[in-house]
């Protein structure tokens, strides 16, 4: 995946959260305050909207950047970040090892900022077992990632909004899980095709 087509993965998101709004708000209504799908889809409008090209580095860096400004709430901080992070280990040629190295730093990234780990009911269920998933299969299926956002549904979550729900987040998927299934599978689908 090159400059380019990593800016028409990253574009392409503007209309995954565009379509996916109404299934992020319903999980963050459940076990949030109900904003998960209008942060995700503002944040992606405006890369699209911002982010215009440059060097895999840059555009990394400037989606972090954009998703920082325009996203409220938790998952703002936490995604943009991580983008911003994962711009430093890019090459200008992303092949399967390269971005499996940019999600331990996806990783690494979320568990340092929101001080979490595995089991605890967030985005980070997803993107901390997505190297594996990368390295075990060669690719970002769309089923396997859903399989790990589905397994958050039985978590009681302990990080975040969610945690006010205790015992009643059990039986919803984490909102946070779900929009890092549609983020992490658009990257891979950059490096497959
Ligand atoms: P807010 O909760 O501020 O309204 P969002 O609804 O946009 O923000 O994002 C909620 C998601 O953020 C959760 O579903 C969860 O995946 C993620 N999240 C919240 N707090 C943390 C944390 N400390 N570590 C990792 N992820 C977190
Ligand atoms: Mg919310
Ligand atoms: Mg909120």
């Amino acid at each position: 995946m090159n400059a380019d087509k990593l800016l028409t993965q990253l574009h392409g998101l503007k209309t995954v959260f565009d379509d996916k709004e109404s299934e992020l708000t319903a999980l963050d209504r459940e076990i949030g305050d109900g904003d998960h799908g209008v942060n995700m889809k503002r944040g992606f409008n405006a890369v699209d909207d911002k982010v215009a090209g440059g060097s895999t580095k840059e555009v990394l860096k400037q989606t972090g950047m954009t998703l920082m400004s325009s996203i409220g709430g938790a998952s703002g901080p936490l995604y943009g970040f991580s983008f911003v992070k994962m711009s430093d280990a890019a090459n200008d040629e992303i092949d399967a090892d390269n971005l499996a190295e940019m999600l331990e730093i996806f990783s690494k990234t979320v568990a340092d900022k929101g001080k979490v780990e595995g089991g605890e009911k967030t985005m980070y269920d997803v993107i901390s077992k997505s190297a594996d998933v990368l390295r075990e299969t060669g690719g970002l299926k769309m089923e396997d990632l859903q399989q790990l956002a589905e397994d958050t549904k039985d978590m009681i979550a302990t990080k975040g909004r969610a945690a006010y729900f205790k015992e009643k987040s059990k039986g919803t998927i984490d909102p946070g899980a779900q929009s890092a299934v549609y983020i992490i599978h658009a990257l891979g689908e950059g490096v497959n095709n």
